[in-house]
């Protein structure tokens, strides 16, 4: 499943080939054409990502709220004729020359203003979300610090942070030594400080070179996957840091990485 420095890298692409543009919206699959018909033809206004969910807000005011779950994918074309329909594609976009087409997401629907805003509430704060970012921190630091769940938990929950996943899970409770199973309470105030400014700093570098690398040193890399992280899929091998075994464990449903010796 994507994590959210990619549905922000989406977005930017559709705000950047859309924005201020008619968008014609097709469902060459069939499932959402009823749907398409209600935005086909409109302006698009703004184009936006809360955590992994993805918003395109069209001037008649409706929108559509995407989410593309484990199985979803998007591929952008650069054509002057239409390009072939290959598959299973529940709804194709298209301006001038570009088109995208959308397979397989969780969620591909038209909802108005109240209904987003439903939605939004229900979402915990976005790192890459700068307005109003102090704000975002201090929701994530209080919802974190009223939980006695263990943090390793708390940071897949999309209600607590929105747009972490499991590598950035694993990298951000390693870079600030925190033991996955402390409880969120137990946690102080400058920890989560901490972790909330290092997520934002680490999802900007996934939105500006579309990798998940969590090595300072090698941001301004291209490091191969076997280098780009700390514990994420390195269970049995030595800690970059201290040379202990990297431990691994099931929880919130998902592989969880960690070093039990600088994560004690
Ligand atoms: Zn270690």
């Amino acid at each position: 499943m994507p994590e959210g420095h990619t549905v922000h890298r989406i977005a930017n692409s559709f705000a950047q080939h859309f924005l201020g543009k008619t968008v014609t919206i097709s469902s060459p699959q069939g499932r959402f054409a009823k749907e398409a018909r209600a935005i086909s033809g409109q302006v698009l206004r703004r184009s936006y990502a809360v955590g992994k969910q993805m918003f395109l807000e069209f001037e008649n005011d409706l929108t559509l709220r995407i989410h593309l779950g484990i199985y979803g994918k998007w591929q952008f074309h650069d054509s002057k004729t239409k390009p072939k329909v290959v598959g299973q594609v529940r709804a194709r976009f298209s301006h001038g020359q570009t088109h995208v087409d959308l397979r397989g997401p969780t969620v591909c629907e038209v909802i108005d203003q109240p209904a987003v805003e439903e939605v939004l509430q229900r979402l915990g704060p976005d790192p890459l979300n700068p307005n109003p970012r102090e704000a975002e921190s201090n929701r994530f630091i209080k919802k974190v610090r009223s939980s006695s769940t263990e943090i390793g938990r708390l940071l897949m929950n999309q209600e607590v942070i929105s747009g972490i996943g499991n590598v950035y899970r694993a990298e951000l409770l390693f870079r600030h030594g925190v033991e996955p199973h402390t409880p969120g309470k137990a946690l102080s105030e400058q920890q989560l400080i901490e972790i909330w400014q290092d997520s934002v700093r680490l999802l900007k570098v996934g939105v500006k070179t579309s990798f998940m690398i969590t090595r300072d040193e090698l941001f301004a890399k291209h490091p191969s996957k076997e280098d780009r992280n700390w514990v994420y899929k390195r269970e049995g091998q030595p800690c970059r840091s201290c040379g202990a075994e990297i431990k691994i464990e099931l929880m919130a449903s998902r592989k969880l990485y960690w070093c039990p010796t600088c994560q004690a």
